[in-house]
């Protein structure tokens, strides 16, 4: 008997293999990180790069539930980064883990070219559009994720085949105030994004990528919407133009 044998009921040897070569980039280690990472982690992907720059505090507890054990115990704060690559060890020492304490930007993306795929478990807007440009310039898929109360939206973009995320998103503001977090939806989210990551690695071909999903948990509603690439776009557009 194998770790992964009941999930080589849905992935043949060949898929299994790809998802273990494979190094998938984390950008945030809140909620939705830890969700993905740890999903990722158990599925027996080959690597992980993390990074963030913050240490966990009380109010992260509804729902970036591996830090509960440090900020309760009262130990020294270390950084959600340092905590999360050794919990990804803790439960399956055959993932690679590099890990960054520091922001996401022009400085320190560079260490994510290793990565086949990026992935945003972010809060803030301005970083995920920069993470955007990030995917756009390097090609590499990235898979977009989000939460504010009973709501999660998910996306994948494919550079060169999808709208990006400014396409979709356009060149929104950083709200005043973080949004809402139930911690349950937050796991929803990262659920998602997730199951995007293995279905990307292991060669799965999906037509709703480029298609932004809204989850509304409150009443069961799922709306898709089907963006266009925008020709216009500061980010991807030029591309159009080759
Ligand atoms: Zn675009």
């Amino acid at each position: 008997m194998g770790r992964y044998d009941r999930q080589l009921l849905e992935f043949t040897d060949e898929e299994q293999g790809r998802i273990r070569r494979a190094r998938v980039g984390i950008v945030g280690c809140g909620g939705l990180g830890s969700y993905v990472v740890t999903s990722l982690a158990v599925a027996g992907i080959g690597g992980l790069t993390i990074i963030d720059p913050d240490v966990p505090d009380i109010t992260n507890l509804n729902r970036q539930f591996i830090y509960c054990r440090h900020v309760l115990s009262g130990e020294t704060p270390r950084p959600k980064a340092e905590l999360m690559a050794e919990w990804i060890r803790s439960i399956n020492p055959d993932v690679s883990v590099d890990y960054h304490v520091g922001r996401f930007d022009a400085e320190t993306c560079g260490l994510f070219d290793g990565c086949d795929i990026m992935v945003d478990c972010l809060d803030s807007i301005s970083s995920r559009q920069f993470l955007n440009e990030y995917s756009v310039r390097t090609g590499k898929p990235m898979v977009h994720g989000g939460i504010s109360g009973f709501t999660a939206e998910m996306c994948t973009v494919v550079p060169g085949q999808t709208p990006c995320l400014r396409c979709i998103l356009g060149d929104m503001p950083d709200s005043a105030k973080p949004p809402a977090s139930i911690g349950s939806v937050v796991m929803f989210a990262g659920s998602l994004e997730a199951t995007e990551v293995l279905k990307l690695v292991a060669g799965r071909p999906d037509d709703s990528r480029g298609t932004f999903f809204s989850y509304d948990l409150s009443n069961g509603r799922v709306t898709p919407v089907r963006f266009k690439r925008d020709p216009a776009c500061p980010v991807c557009g030029h591309a159009l133009k080759r």
